[in-house]
């Protein structure tokens, strides 16, 4: 067995402390990995796997990344679902040797990088937030908590188990800190989860690190907290004191959620509405990349935030739309708004990084433009009359004076990403740095002209002063003038190489401490600035994190005044009132993707109103009618106003909306063991069980993955009980016209359908929403539209008319199919024959040689081409007996 080497010994005793991430052991200019970290991350990362010397008679694998790029692999490591321990060199290798030859640098770990702890530029999606979460259960009480270190953001929430789903559906946090043991519904799993050992979730233990965190010696400052809120809390705090190693980032005092204040939306509904991301995944062409218009990566961030927790507080939903409306109307002033809020870069971000000494001179630049940009601001809107929301958010701009022409004395305008690579501080600002760069310049410069001096003394014309690490400033002259140096006391020999020979004298040495000593001084003098400037920023972090979010909201507000002037949308009107008016609605989506290609929308009204009891429209219509944009549209529109947003409708009367419920569209989900008629009606359960007064539910073709009678029952029996029980406002849309019967016995449900006209055997969609019922699907028209084979449209007819006749009259269905003749797939060259015998016919026509009785036999002959039966092509006559 061979011997463990003292820096493997080093390795692994500190890989022991994490046995569930990638060491990124510092070696130099490297991050190495080594055994199975190492096979795993060049796995991951498609980078060659080497070795280095033996571990218990074995090889040892490693591979490694450089450090100046390290952040784009960590990039791939965390998104590969890896966790990564990053430990460094906590002291310069020289002062290791100073403890003897054999010694080794002292390494540790900084930092635990972990999918919900990034605060790297690189790392994170400036536009979307990105959550920690922790869920805790005490007594049967559950709590999430959450955190976003690159913004600050910390709030808390009572949350039963059955809430988590929707609460992880919102916010969809990158990680999920659980007790050890804890598991969660397979749906809700979709986030990376991380046990913690129980004491993290310690209430009593979680209150004494809220309290020491914040500085305060009571926390009801912050609220009244449930043992299993201050529980998630606590835990939140311990994993970013394992992961941040001591480095705790600022945070903002915790903020308490209250559920009643927010539309509940489910996990289901938030995919089938494809609010922020498609069904298929993507963000191009959600609900939210279609309304952003925001400028700044904070707005963006915001606006992810309004849209899925749309409020239920009247006054907050007219407080935003009073400030849409005030941008809407401002004129000038308000569109200089945008100008200014381009300027203004990600404050959150760059305080977060500051806050955990991990930022450099451009997250200093970031603060002062940002509040720059908010100066201007304020300066351009004070004088004007606001509406509050606007107001409050002006005055959060103001004030930071000092701090902001500090920073601007301070630094240059541009300043370099890393403080040790020099040039941050500007000219002019510090005496004692101004001296010292003078004395490094004056040095380089002195040095040249010592070069000049020493041609001229010594006659070399070839005679160099040069630099390099190893010996720093040196004379260099060719191997055939070297004689003539030697014979001259005042030149000592360094070096001779192949060709040069190199040496030093008093004078330069002396010079040679003097730069370095002057240059090592300026680096010193602007770390210290710079720390000094940082500390400042940290101790005013409360305050430039709420200028920094007065912006956000700022920008906000001007995005969607932008968003409703540019698309004519209206402003809504909400009350507590179970209406629900709208009048040429569109759905903001769709017409976007229709307006690209030159096409419009057809609007539509909205009409769901109740005093009380239920209000309910039974959608029937064509396929591909517009029967779920309609119903999706409905929901849309409840969800942007209460946003806050004005809507894409001429107008819209809103009573409150408390809940959302969408069940659009089937999908298999086969990966949770579910099939497609299974998870409607997982999701119909949910609805029908939680539904209250005030929820605005859309469902749409209930009951279709199962057989006909099963379907009709279900959507029947759901139809009744949404209108009995759940007394909500609600769209059914549904192919099942049995149903539209149902009004007759039921008040307040009223029939609807989507017009279309026939023309020629072919249907024209007219996507109007009108009173009444639809006659029928047009299903087959609809696949013929889609290209199913002739023959297989052309039996479906067949089949339908039989089995419609039979319907009538009532008949028995197995004789219906024992009548039916045998079907045989017509091999498409035989149609085509009879086309084109037909074309043929036509093209030897000559129209003008022609008399009026031949050109009628002719066209007796050809339509009797065309009835001639063909083999499995059955006519009408053929079948119907
Ligand atoms: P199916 O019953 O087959 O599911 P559907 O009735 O639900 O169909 P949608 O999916 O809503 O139909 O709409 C089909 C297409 O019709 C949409 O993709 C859109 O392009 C167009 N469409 C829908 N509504 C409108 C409208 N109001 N104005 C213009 N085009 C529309």
């Amino acid at each position: 067995m061979s011997k463990v080497t003292p820096m493997m010994a080093q390795y692994l005793d500190i890989k022991a402390d994490v046995p569930d991430a990638l060491l990124f052991y510092r070696m130099g200019d490297f991050y190495e990995m080594f055994f199975d970290d190492a096979t795993a991350a060049a796995d991951a990362l498609d980078i060659a796997l080497t070795k280095r010397g033996k571990h218990n008679g074995d090889d040892i694998p490693m591979c490694g990344v450089p450090v100046h790029a390290a952040e784009s692999y960590l990039n791939a490591l965390i998104r590969k679902g890896f966790r990564v321990a990053i430990c460094e060199q906590l002291e310069d290798p020289k002062d290791a040797k100073k403890r003897g030859y054999k010694s080794i640098v002292r390494r540790g770990i900084v930092r635990l990088v972990t999918p919900g702890t990034l605060t790297e530029e690189a790392l994170l999606e400036a536009r979307q937030n990105n959550y920690l979460a922790a869920y805790s259960q005490i007594r049967g009480k559950g709590a999430l908590a959450w955190v976003d270190i690159s913004t600050g953001a910390f709030s808390v929430m009572p949350c039963p188990e059955v809430r988590l789903g929707p609460e992880l559906a919102r916010l969809k946090p990158s990680e999920l800190l659980l007790t050890e043991g804890k598991t969660i519904a397979q749906e809700d799993a979709l986030v990376t989860l991380t046990p913690l050992a129980q004491n993290a979730f310690d209430s009593d233990g979680a209150s004494r690190r809220l309290r020491a965190f914040f500085q305060v010696q009571d926390l009801s400052a912050f609220g009244h907290f449930e043992r299993a809120e201050l529980s998630a809390m606590g835990a939140v705090l311990s994993y970013l004191d394992l992961t941040q190693r001591g480095h705790l980032p600022y945070l903002k005092p915790p903020q308490q959620e209250n559920a009643q204040k927010f539309v509940q939306i489910d996990a289901a509904t938030r995919r089938s509405l494809e609010l922020t991301e498609t069904l298929s995944g993507e963000r191009k062409r959600s609900l939210l990349a279609t309304i952003d218009k925001t400028v700044t990566a904070a707005g963006a961030r915001l606006l992810e935030h309004w849209l899925t927790t749309p409020s239920t507080d009247l006054s907050l939903i007219n407080a935003r739309l009073d400030a849409v409306s005030w941008v809407l109307t401002g004129g000038q002033l308000a569109r200089d708004l945008i100008d200014t809020l381009k300027t203004v870069p990600d404050i959150n971000r760059a305080l977060s990084r500051l806050s955990l000494n991990r930022g450099g001179p451009r997250d200093l630049a970031v603060v002062r433009n940002g509040l720059s940009g908010a100066q201007i601001l304020a300066r351009n809107l004070s004088g004007s009359e606001l509406p509050n929301l606007l107001q409050t958010a002006v005055e959060k701009c103001r004030g930071h004076e000092a701090l902001l022409d500090g920073i601007t004395q301070a630094l240059v305008v541009d300043p370099p990403v890393l403080i040790r690579d020099g040039g941050a501080i500007a000219q002019g600002y510090n005496k004692e740095l101004d001296d010292a760069r003078r004395l490094r310049d004056e040095g380089r410069t002195i040095i040249g002209a010592m070069q000049g001096t020493l041609i001229e003394k010594t006659g070399i014309q070839s005679l160099k002063i040069k630099h390099n690490n190893v010996l720093g400033y040196f004379i260099e002259v060719t191997a055939t003038n070297a004689e003539k140096m030697f014979q001259n006391d005042a030149f000592v020999h360094r070096q001779t190489t192949a060709n040069q020979v190199r040496f030093t004298t008093l004078e330069l040495s002396e010079l040679e401490r003097k730069i370095l000593n002057s240059s090592a001084h300026c680096l010193e003098i602007e770390q210290e600035i710079f720390d000094a400037l940082c500390h400042t920023v940290v101790e005013n972090a409360e305050q430039l994190y709420d200028t920094a979010s007065a912006l956000a909201e700022i920008d906000v507000i001007t995005a969607l005044a932008h968003l409703a002037q540019r698309h004519d949308w209206q402003r809504p009107q909400l009350d507590n009132s179970r209406r629900f008016a709208i009048l040429g609605g569109r759905h903001p989506v769709v017409e976007a993707a229709l307006s690209e290609n030159g096409e419009s929308f057809i609007q539509n009204d909205i009409m769901l109103n109740a005093e009380d009891g239920a209000a309910i429209t039974l959608l029937t219509g064509p396929n591909m009618a517009g029967k779920s944009t309609y119903l999706r549209q409905t929901a849309l529109m409840a969800l942007l106003a209460q946003m806050g947003s004005f809507v894409p409708a001429d107008r819209a009367e809103i009573g409150l909306v408390s809940q959302i419920f969408s069940r659009v569209g089937a999908s298999d989900d086969l990966s949770r063991g579910r099939s497609t008629f299974m998870v409607e009606m997982v999701e119909t359960a949910a609805i029908l069980n939680q539904a209250d007064t005030r929820a605005l539910v859309i469902l749409d073709e209930i009951g279709r993955g199962t057989s006909t009678y099963d379907g009709l029952s279900i959507a029947w029996a759901t139809l009744e009980y949404l209108h009995n029980i759940n007394k909500c406002r609600a769209i059914f849309a549904t192919h099942y016209h049995e149903l539209t019967q149902l009004p007759a016995q039921l008040p307040n449900l009223v029939n609807a359908t989507v017009a279309v006209k026939e023309w020629e055997g072919d249907v024209i969609f007219l996507h109007e929403v009108r009173q009444g019922t639809a006659d029928r699907s047009y299903g087959v028209q609809v696949a013929r539209l889609a290209g199913l084979p002739e023959p297989v449209i052309n039996r479906a007819r067949t089949v339908l008319e039989a089995l419609e006749k039979e319907n009538r009259e009532g008949g028995n269905q197995q004789t219906l199919i024992n009548d039916l003749p045998l079907f045989s797939a017509t091999p498409k060259e035989q149609v085509n024959v009879t086309k084109s015998e037909i074309e043929d016919r036509i093209r030897d026509i000559s129209p003008d040689d022609l008399s009026p009785k031949q050109a009628l036999e002719l066209l007796y002959e050809l339509k009797q081409v065309l009835n001639s039966p063909q083999p499995g092509r059955a006519s009408k006559a053929d079948h119907v007996k």
